[in-house]
């Protein structure tokens, strides 16, 4: 079975409804993750942790992640899983939805523009 990046810490301090991934989403880009050996627990947050701890471990994994080879796969995995729980490619759980949310949303614009550009283009046509 393939092994997820900073797994060891999923048993400690990830809520029991997270899910990893399914090993046939999972990519060779796991195998290359700097956080692997998570001893230091940056990536997850234990229970009832106070927002000044949380932001420092949360910088100190960002610190982590911008040096893995494997970020952008990292990342990509995280948005599209989507992982909800977790600092992953840089980003945390407030981040990833962030961008969730631009993404949709840049979406929904260009599918306006497109149905906009079609209906002229059908007007035109039609003399
Ligand atoms: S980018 Fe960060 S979370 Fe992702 S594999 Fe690398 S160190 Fe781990």
């Amino acid at each position: 079975m393939l092994q997820l990046p900073h797994q060891p810490l999923q048993v400690a301090a990830v809520p029991p409804q997270r899910t990893p991934a399914r090993e046939d989403q999972a990519g060779p880009w796991h195998s290359e993750a700097v956080c692997r050996r998570d001893e230091a627990g940056l990536f997850f947050a234990p229970s009832k942790e106070p927002t000044a701890a949380r932001l420092a471990r949360e910088d100190s994994a960002k610190r982590v992640c911008a040096r893995c080879p494997v970020m952008i796969e990292c990342q990509e995995h995280a948005l599209i899983q989507p992982e909800p729980y977790g600092v992953w490619g840089g980003l945390t759980a407030a981040e990833r939805r962030v961008v969730l949310a631009r993404r949709r949303r840049r979406e929904m614009e260009l599918k306006a523009a497109s149905a906009s550009s079609g209906a002229t283009e059908r007007v035109a046509a039609a003399g």
